[in-house]
């Protein structure tokens, strides 16, 4: 018989955190730490192959599980000694979703279940609380409503604000027994008019409906989105756990809570958290009234560090600290708990390695290994390489000027300025169309997933720091200011007012997450600084990466700053973005119009010095590091006058008529031009375009060496070579014009000559092409294009609807085809290395910086990947992890769940 049922409590598990797999994150952690002997309300957890099985079976459940679910509720009776839908003594449980990896926000929790007409009388003569009994009543009515039954929430939040407005009262906690019986009234009647029937009174029918509405809940749009978003696999499946309820909501010595033991914003060894007096579960969070800090120090001089936790409930934070102590001691991670205390006595509701910004990640692995916790090696898996994009981007000018409209808390960092949208259609709307956005409601929800997404920052005007607009954001790496109070948010009308502006949509603002502030208009950026932990971190991952790691750079400013972040080279430097310069352009253009060879080569002598200049430069910035540079690439016609006004120029400068020259621009038309002239076509044709490029590439690495005595060793670089044949020709050119500067310079200066991997031919026939190429480069977006017969440029219209479909899994544009380009990449490099045993393999694609992409380099055994600039921290990181894992296929997944 199949083990659907795991059961935890009373010091004891059947699972472990091991089993996440199976009983989701949550189960496992809770039966861990229910085996650890922590104050963990027993219960038991459904695993994820029921849900599996569910969706396999037309939403049938496995047959045992009904009864083994009916044993471990008796279990969980056994352990509290209340029994459930008992009229004297009810069990109330909460139930609950948990994946293998954690989605917050997606799945909905329904609390104080197996509560009746009659229990809840039970309820309130047992516990001599009828307030609370009442309270817990209409809690379960709503969110069971809400979640299980789908009655609109907001119906019920009406009834609430009626009562209390009807009353004066503005806190929940002022409503009396009276108020909250005539509270579940209402709301009961809610549920008949929407539906049709009674609330169902039957606490099995309850139990039933909550486990199929989280089942049911793994399949939602947003459930879907947040998964394609993180790459989380579809048919892994949710587990539930229904779990016995403690109270937080029992009176003034009852509390719930949410709590770092670190500080996840910036890493600081400090415990960090929220909690709430008499209230329950997701309150907290909800953003219904304001949490109060855990403990003083948090508070950081705030008056409300009066009320933190440590002074108000001594003995309850005793005990958490010490839970906490021992949490992060046996996970070896920095927690995120969930707590509750009913009458001053604590219970652990979950822990989970909490999600923290790029700057806490650094600094959390740091301390823990200067803290004896993890080793070197250990650190560098934990951080997401991802996520270094966050420090390495520019903040805010402390210099510039700056209106400061409103405060909020600094609940994810980043300075970002953008305009201003108020819904997530809008964000998503005005991002795709190249527009900088920051999202602004009220609080988000997980509906606004996908603008969340889509814009540069969030501000909210409601919520805390652990609010589902700071996790998210956190998450995400978005800058994130939540709960600006002072923001008055008119969702209908697009704008906000704030301290006497108003903000209209469309309007810029710069929000600092960091700080918390948002401005008005733009506010000027400064670039990073980066932190000692950085520069520790990435030192250790240097030390057991075996992937070298360039740039793709053709301007001395690219260049500049990949050596910044530590490019041991350049694997790219496209040469036709050094001819769009205004004065370059012309001649340019008159090259490519000219009627023949000696027209070209007066056109090109005008090119020459410019290209020498600009390589003396590159190749002085990497100061003796392999510089790649590769012969020019694109279609002729991407330089063709498109104006009269541009032909007319052309045409002075020239000599020739503008009729000719449209003539000649009518010749040149291609019908499909990726597949044209283009690449080492171009130098086969016009061999005298290469024949001017690689002697200025030569002349300024001699003049390089004249100057300051560093021998660059130029990577000549041919691109789109499908046949050996081609790059023979080219490189016998390459070569003898070689001989020819060192004649003139009397210098013999080392240079490569090698090729891109871009065509599938290409790969198939890497073995003789290696006879004439010293390095390979795989030019992986070309090699994806002409693969999968896919442009780059037209795939956005149908992307989307080829990821939901499981087409692709992912953007093959932004994360390798492993499987398809992959196959050839191995290929290649088999076929390649057979040939010339000390070939040079090298990546110099998108992909060059993509984590999961660098993963598979890794295996294939390249020499390095080269990316954009500010990829080159992410992909150092991403190197080291890929050495260091043990599994050949997937990339390490960093601590972040
Ligand atoms: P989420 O995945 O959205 O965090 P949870 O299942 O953790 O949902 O539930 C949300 C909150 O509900 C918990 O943080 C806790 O405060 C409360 N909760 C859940 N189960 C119980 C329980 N058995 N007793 C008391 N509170 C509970
Ligand atoms: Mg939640
Ligand atoms: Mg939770």
């Amino acid at each position: 018989m199949t083990k659907w049922v795991y059961r935890f409590g009373g010091g004891k598990a059947d699972g472990s955190a091991d089993m996440r797999r199976l009983l989701g994150g949550k189960g496992a952690n809770l039966a861990e730490m229910s085996s650890l002997g922590l104050p963990v309300p027993p219960g038991f957890t459904i695993t994820t192959a029921v849900c599996t099985a569910y969706y396999a079976n037309a939403k049938q459940y496995p047959d045992e599980l009904a009864a083994q679910v009916d044993e471990a509720v008796a279990a969980i009776e056994a352990e509290v000694g209340n029994t459930f839908g008992d009229a004297d003594n009810p069990l109330l449980v909460s139930v609950r979703s948990g994946a293998p990896v954690s989605m917050p926000g997606m799945m909905d929790t329904v609390l104080n279940l197996g509560l009746n007409d009659i229990t809840v009388e039970g309820l309130a003569a047992r516990s001599n609380d009828p307030r609370f009994a009442w309270d817990s009543y209409r809690r379960f009515i709503q969110m069971y409503g809400d979640v299980v039954l789908g009655v609109d929430h907001y119906l019920f939040e009406d009834q609430l604000e009626d009562v209390k407005q009807s009353k004066g009262f503005i806190q929940d906690t002022d409503l009396t027994a009276d108020d909250l019986k005539q509270l579940v009234a209402g709301y009961k009647a809610v549920v008949e008019k929407e539906l049709g029937t009674p609330f169902p009174q039957d606490v099995r029918e309850q139990l039933w409906g909550a486990i199929g509405a989280v089942f049911g809940s793994w399949m939602t749009e947003r459930a879907v989105t947040y998964r394609r978003l993180h790459d989380i696999d579809a048919r892994m499946g949710t587990a539930v756990t229904v779990q016995a309820m403690v109270f937080g909501n029992m009176g003034t010595d009852c509390a719930t809570g949410v709590a770092f033991t670190r500080n996840p914003s910036t890493g600081e060894h400090a415990y960090y958290g929220e909690y709430l007096i008499n209230a329950q579960g997701e309150d907290v969070v909800a953003g219904i009234r304001t949490p109060q800090p855990l403990t003083v120090h948090m508070a950081n001089g705030d008056p409300s560090g009066e009320r933190a936790m440590e002074l108000v409930m001594p003995k309850a934070f005793a005990e958490l600290s010490a839970v906490f102590d021992k949490l992060e001691l046996h996970y070896r991670d920095m927690q995120d708990i969930e707590f509750t205390v009913q009458q001053d006595k604590l219970y652990i509701l979950q822990t989970r390695n909490g999600k923290r910004t790029a700057r806490a990640a650094l600094k959390v692995a740091v301390d823990m290994v200067e803290e004896g916790l993890l080793s070197p090696e250990e650190a560098v898996l934990r951080v997401d390489p991802i996520s270094l994009d966050q420090l390495l981007h520019p903040s805010l000018d402390p210099d510039a000027e700056r209106k400061v409209i409103a405060k909020g808390l600094p609940a994810s960092p980043g300075a970002v300025s953008g305009a201003v949208v108020f819904s997530a259609d809008d964000a998503q709307k005005r991002a795709q169309a190249g527009e900088a956005v920051i999202l602004v409601r009220t609080e988000t929800s997980p509906e606004d997933i996908h603008g969340m997404h889509a814009a540069l920052g969030i501000l909210t005007a409601r919520g805390g720091m652990t609010s589902h607009a700071a996790v998210v954001a956190r998450g995400m790496g978005k800058a994130c200011v939540a709960g600006a109070g002072d923001v008055s948010v008119d969702e209908a009308r697009k704008r906000f007012t704030v301290a006497g502006v108003t903000v209209k949509e469309g309007d810029i603002v710069t929000l600092d997450g960091g700080t918390g502030t948002v401005m008005e208009g733009r506010v000027p950026t400064v670039e990073p600084e980066l932190s000692g932990e950085f520069g520790t971190l990435m030192a250790w991952a240097d030390k057991v990466r075996r992937l070298k790691v360039r740039t793709n750079a053709e301007t001395p400013e690219d260049a500049r700053t990949a050596v910044r972040f530590g490019a041991e080279g350049i694997g790219l430097c496209r040469t036709e973005h050094m001819f769009f310069d205004e004065d370059r352009i012309v001649a340019m253009r008159e090259m490519i119009l000219a009627a023949d060879a000696e027209g070209r080569k007066a056109a090109l002598a005008r090119i020459l010095e410019h290209q020498r200049g600009d390589f003396v430069e590159l190749f002085e910035i990497m100061a003796g590091l392999p510089v790649t540079i590769r012969l020019l690439d694109p279609p002729l016609h991407e330089f063709l006058p498109h104006t009269t006004k541009e032909l007319e120029a052309v045409a002075a400068a020239s000599g020739l008529s503008a009729k000719a020259l449209k003539r000649r621009a009518m010749e040149l038309h291609e019908v499909n031009p990726m597949l044209g002239m283009r690449g080492c076509r171009l130098g086969v044709v016009f061999p005298e375009v290469y024949d001017m490029q690689v002697r200025a590439i030569f002349e300024a690495a001699s003049e390089v060496f004249a100057r300051s005595g560093a021998t660059v060793t130029p990577e000549i670089m041919v691109p789109l070579v499908g046949f050996a044949r081609e790059l023979e020709m080219i490189k016998a050119r390459i070569d003898a014009i070689h001989s020819e500067v060192a004649k003139e310079t009397g210098r013999e200066l080392p240079y490569l000559v090698g090729t891109m991997i871009e065509l599938p031919r290409a790969a198939l026939r890497a073995a003789e092409i290696a006879e004439h190429a010293a390095f390979f480069s795989f030019g992986t977006n070309d090699l994806t294009q002409m693969a999968l017969g896919l442009s780059r440029d037209d795939s956005g219209k149908f992307m989307d609807l080829y990821q939901r479909a499981n087409i692709f899994e992912r953007d093959p544009f932004a994360s390798l085809d492993i499987e398809g380009v992959g196959e050839l990449m191995s290929i290649a490099a088999e076929r390649g290395r057979a040939t010339r045993g000390d070939i040079k393999l090298g990546v110099c694609g998108e992909h060059g910086g993509d984590p999961r992409s660098i993963h598979f380099c890794e295996t294939v055994g390249l020499e390095y990947v080269s990316c954009s600039p500010y990829r080159v921290p992410i992909a150092r990181l991403a190197a080291a992890q890929a050495a260091l894992s043990t599994d050949s296929s997937e990339p390490t997944r960093a601590a972040a769940e």
